[in-house]
């Protein structure tokens, strides 16, 4: 019976009977399966990519973020934005001919040190899963961090749980340490998003290092997210207003970021809860928001019509 439900709200798009919805569909990196910057965890096949596109086409009118935010939108459509975190290369190499061809407005948030090293410590992890010498080279500060209560086989097994577990901003300085500098362009730099924002693409603030702000003290926060509006407003002239949490769960903030974050400056903050945005009249003129975000991998499009439907159905607070 749960599964002729499930069946059942995947294949019928009751987002077309209803209308004055808005979704933001958040994205990471998109490449094809055997480029070597692909990573199951993090990445959208292009041909994935190019079906959502289509698919939410049917139902939704594309609009900027800055759009979908406020609330002066005429009530009878629903739309949708696109978003994608973490400023991969990929970003500029095949989301923006994708989707410009199209006239699909884009925002893109991110972070200082990818855009000036070409490397993230989730990156880094995610793409070292196999590097032994990696491995053992960290293993003695988890466990030194975990107060010895781990122990070298189950960290080897899952280095990047453990290091999520016993985050801190030294084990991190240390992954940077033991991780070769990547060969690879992974990262937009500089010249990359000068190239996106001379086509009107928008760039916004998804904080310097992406670490877990919830596991961070009052100055690492503040550190990770003002600075980060620094170097957008220096490097580019722009001031951010948009703010994405890193991995953007519950679990990963708290009110101390939030009110960093509007102190700065910013007026939107973004979590990955999948939720479309609350349609109350009051919550749309609140000056300073927290807006969810669907968060797409690589789906099927009847797994994708799921995800938007049960939103009708249960109020997520992921
Ligand atoms: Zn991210």
């Amino acid at each position: 019976m749960k599964i002729f439900l499930k069946k059942s709200i995947a294949l019928l798009p009751f987002f077309k009977y209803s209308k004055n919805n808005r979704f933001i569909f958040l994205y990471h990196n998109i490449s094809d399966k055997n480029s070597i910057l692909y990573s199951p965890i993090y990445t959208t096949e292009i041909n994935n990519f190019k079906t959502y596109i289509v698919f939410l086409k049917k139902y939704f009118e594309f609009i900027s973020l800055d759009q979908i935010v406020n609330d002066d939108l005429t009530k009878n459509k629903n739309y949708a934005s696109i978003v994608f975190d973490d400023g991969f290369y990929s970003t500029k190499e095949i989301a923006y001919p994708l989707l410009s061809t199209q006239n699909i407005p884009f925002t893109v948030f991110i972070n200082k040190n990818a855009v000036e090293h070409n490397r993230l410590w989730v990156s880094d992890i995610k793409l070292n899963l196999t590097n032994s010498a990696f491995k053992n080279a960290i293993f003695p500060i988890v466990k030194e961090m975990s107060n010895n209560l781990i122990n070298y086989e189950s960290f080897i097994t899952s280095p990047y749980e453990y290091i999520s577990t016993f985050f801190s901003s030294y084990l991190i300085s240390q992954i940077e340490h033991y991780v070769p500098i990547n060969k690879n362009k992974i990262y937009l730099d500089i010249n990359d998003i000068n190239f996106l924002l001379s086509k009107g693409v928008k760039i916004e603030n998804h904080s310097v290092n992406h670490f877990i702000l919830s596991k961070c003290n009052h100055n690492e926060i503040k550190n990770e997210i003002c600075e980060n509006v620094s170097f957008i407003k220096n490097n580019f002239g722009i001031d951010s207003k948009h703010f994405s949490i890193p991995f953007g769960k519950k679990v990963h903030y708290n009110k101390e970021t939030i009110e960093i974050a509007f102190k700065s400056g910013i007026n939107y903050v973004y979590t990955n809860n999948p939720m479309p945005l609350p349609s109350q009249q009051d919550y749309l003129k609140t000056k300073q928001k927290i807006i969810p975000r669907i968060s797409i991998l690589n789906q099927s499009v009847q797994e994708l019509s799921f995800l938007i439907n049960r939103t009708f159905f249960k109020n997520y607070n992921l």
